[in-house]
């Protein structure tokens, strides 16, 4: 937050806040190029952190706990927690001195202590006579940052934020106030606003401004929930009485934050269930019943359960929007394809969307394949098909005798806008669309999809085909609430009873001599293997180059009686599939490959896994990657090679060692289970949601006070209240809902096409 968004600002511009007592414009200016242009705006610029007594580290056990850090045989979530907190120390600085490393570099060390009997080092390598002259060895300092400890074992904090405090907070903080601590551009320092010149001025501010501070949230919530009303939740945000009070502040802020973003799913679910008719697609399914009986296994609880949610679904005439979870293998496509022919059996299209033309052309054959001779017409829209074969599938399509058409982004009729104008594809009443792997598509396609389907039909009201989206990738429930806020969700929390599970282990570099020799084994047992390297080249000649000279190393130096076949980003997706059939085959013993394989076809007989550099790939990649082996019913391995030193220490460079430390937290969630939930679960810990996700096309906003890892239950809250409220008052109109709905509209102003204009 430190770097502000320097904004320009119009000349005849004058902030209003210019004319607070003791601003001025050149302090007005300052703020302004923060973004605080209005009173409002200056409440809203929500303290940093605050210093008190809790968050409050003495050295001494600061220093111990460091000492120790078998941090890895507790949960790796404290972890991630201990490494992620600042902390603070309050006392002064005792000795400073200047040290000389490198070519004729300096560094300032300062020693600081806080009476507890151990004393930390204060380090800068920048800006060194700046800090020279700030730290005074007479003053107390507040010491922000995170710790680190240097090679003599000794509490070091690099670069931290150091604030003077200044006798009159000093006697606030030992009379147990909690001081806030904004953060103070550079502008702003230069105009002489320090910490508690801010202050100040937000107390002047709040005062004058606390009466024009409107309730946005439903009273019925505030009632429910105890929480304050919005101006005490502000003023208690810069100037709490305790740490309950600010607590109580903070998570009503929370709330508002979740509800309003909770309250747009809720009316874009509201908005499509209200405006549009699905077609009605009851049970029984003669086909989907042929299909069951004529199975070689047995359907698990989960598939049960979850078709069981889907035909309650589809057997009413709202439009069907759920999303479908479960692990690699758990069998999703069975589920889709019984839900298909229901459709079928009813009169209605399907459509399936895969993200890459293998895939599709994987559910294509396994399709086929599991319908046998029954009658059912299933056709495939590939790009790049030959005109003949096109115009044939445009026929079946188009007259409706075809009934499941499977395809990738080709099902969207074309690329460009043109393309959709004179659209070439035209359906014939959608009943059904089957979304795989979604995590690949983004909001706007399925809006697309569901578009083309409705036009599709003749009817004169329109009528909206269901939607099941189905993703591997699992996502924590935090993230799916919000995220997926405006589906339903079904999940498959069990694998087929024939799977044996994949044995991970992380082997290192030195003894990969020793994990060959066990492909060897493997292979001579009749079993084939994929070895993964990571892309570690930018450029794409690069990356060819690297796969192609991992592929002659492995072959002339380590497996020179097998055959070994490639596969790589840079292959056109016809040469990536006849790699992979090649390797189905059994043409190839080895498969090296890079990380294009994780959504490659399905080759059981592939029992191990090797891949390279494991400590580059991310969690959710890697559970990604596993999956590939371990669907056959042989004992399947995963061995995830890193580096031999990859152990945990202390090192010097905070981002490094924060890298490591994931790493290997990556690698042993890998070790330790087979859970894709779990593995989520570590992995949005570790990233952030908007990594997991992308942040660009989740559409979750930037949340101030909400933490979409650990408030899962505000979330729930959050949604029960926005969706009882949209459920009960749909377009807002009641009353007692007017601020929410003002308050709404200023925050999500393209969205105002979910009311009626009334
Ligand atoms: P995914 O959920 O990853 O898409 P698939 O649908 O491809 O999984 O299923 C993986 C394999 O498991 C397929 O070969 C499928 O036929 C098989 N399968 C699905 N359900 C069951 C079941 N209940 N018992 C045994 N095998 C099953
Ligand atoms: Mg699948």
């Amino acid at each position: 937050m430190s770097d502000a968004p320097q904004q320009e600002i119009p000349k005849t511009h004058v902030s209003p806040l210019q004319f607070v007592k003791g601003v001025g414009p050149k302090r007005a200016e300052a703020l302004a190029q923060a973004g605080i242009l209005t009173p409002r705006d200056l409440l809203m610029y929500i303290p940093r952190s605050y210093i008190d007594r809790s968050s409050i580290g003495n050295i001494r056990t600061l220093h111990r706990r460091m000492l120790n850090p078998d941090v890895f045989d507790k949960e790796s979530r404290e972890t991630i927690e201990a490494l992620r907190s600042e902390i603070t120390i309050v006392g002064a600085f005792t000795k400073i001195r200047e040290h000389q490393f490198g070519k004729g570099r300096k560094m300032l060390i300062a020693t600081f202590s806080d009476g507890s009997g151990a004393d930390a080092n204060v380090i800068f390598f920048n800006f060194i006579e700046y800090f020279r002259r700030v730290v005074k060895q007479e003053e107390v300092f507040a010491v922000s940052g995170k710790p680190d400890l240097d090679k003599f074992g000794k509490v070091t904090f690099t670069h931290p934020d150091i604030e003077r405090i200044d006798p009159e907070d000093e006697e606030l903080y030992k009379a147990g106030k909690i001081i806030p601590k904004y953060t103070l551009t550079q502008p702003m320092k230069n105009a002489n606003i320090g910490m508690r010149g801010f202050r100040n001025l937000v107390e002047l501010v709040i005062d004058q401004e606390k009466p024009n501070i409107n309730e946005v949230l439903p009273a019925s919530v505030l009632h429910e929930y105890n929480f304050p009303n919005r101006s005490e939740a502000i003023e208690a945000l810069h100037f709490p009485e305790s740490a309950e009070h600010l607590r109580s502040a903070k998570n009503r802020m929370k709330f508002e934050e979740l509800f309003f973003f909770e309250l747009l799913l809720a009316l874009r679910q509201q908005g499509v269930k209200v405006r549009d008719k699905a077609p009605v697609i009851p049970p029984p399914s003669p086909t989907a019943r042929k299909l069951l009986d004529a199975l070689p296994f047995e359907l698990t609880q989960a598939q049960k359960r979850v078709i069981n949610e889907i035909v309650a679904d589809m057997k009413t005439d709202k439009p069907m929007n759920r999303l479908l979870q479960g692990d690699v293998g758990s069998g999703k496509t069975i589920v889709a394809l019984l839900t298909m022919l229901m459709s079928a059996d009813n009169g209605f299209q399907s459509l399936l969307l895969a993200p890459t033309e293998i895939l599709a052309e994987q559910h294509y054959q396994n399709i086929k394949k599991l319908l046998g001779d029954m009658d059912v017409n299933v056709v495939q829209v590939v790009g790049g098909q030959k005109k003949r074969a096109r115009n044939a599938v445009l026929d079946e399509i188009g007259s409706g005798r075809a009934q499941i058409i499977i395809g990738t982004h080709a099902l969207f009729g074309g690329s460009s806008k043109k393309d959709v104008e004179n659209l070439w594809l035209q359906y014939n009443k959608v009943g059904l669309i089957v979304i795989d792997e979604q995590h690949r598509f983004g909001v706007m396609q399925r809006a697309k999809l569901r578009e083309l389907g409705v036009r599709s039909h003749e009817s004169q009201t329109p009528l909206a085909p269901h939607v099941l989206v189905m993703s591997a990738t699992p996502i924590p429930r935090t993230l799916s609430m919000t995220l997926y806020g405006d589906l339903d969700v079904s999940v498959i929390n069990e694998l087929p009873k024939n799977r044996k599970p994949i044995i991970t282990k992380v082997v290192f570099e030195s003894g990969l001599q020793k994990q060959y020799d066990f492909i060897r084994s493997e292979i001579q047992k009749g079993r084939q293997a994929y070895i993964v390297y990571p892309l570690v080249e930018e450029s794409e000649k690069l990356e060819l180059k690297a796969a192609t000279l991992a592929l002659e190393e492995l072959q002339h130096e380590v497996f020179p009686e097998f055959k070994l076949g490639l596969l790589h980003g840079q292959m056109l997706w016809y040469e990536k599939e006849d790699a992979m059939k090649a390797f189905l085959n059994k043409e190839y013993q080895i498969l090296v490959a890079t990380t294009v394989v994780e959504v490659g076809i399905d080759v059981p007989n592939a029992s191990v896994m090797l891949i390279q550099n494991a400590e580059r790939f991310g969690l959710a990649q890697l559970h990604q990657l596993r999956g590939r082996v371990g669907r056959g019913s042989e004992q399947s391995y995963c061995l995830l090679a890193t580096k031999d030193h990859f152990a945990f220490h202390m090192k010097k460079k905070e981002a490094e060692q924060q890298e490591k430390l994931s790493a290997i937290i990556r690698l042993r969630t890998m070790e330790e289970t087979t859970d894709g939930f779990k593995i989520a679960e570590v992995d949005l810990r570790l990233r952030g949601p908007g990594d997991v996700m992308g942040t660009r096309q989740s559409g979750v906003p930037d949340f101030t006070f909400a933490d979409l890892v650990n408030d899962e239950l505000a979330i729930e809250q959050a949604k029960k209240a926005a969706f009882g409220i949209v459920a009960s008052d749909p377009h807002l109109r009641k009353p007692e809902h007017t601020a929410t709905r003002t308050e709404f509209l200023r925050q999500y102003k393209s969205d105002q096409n979910f009311f009626d204009v009334a």
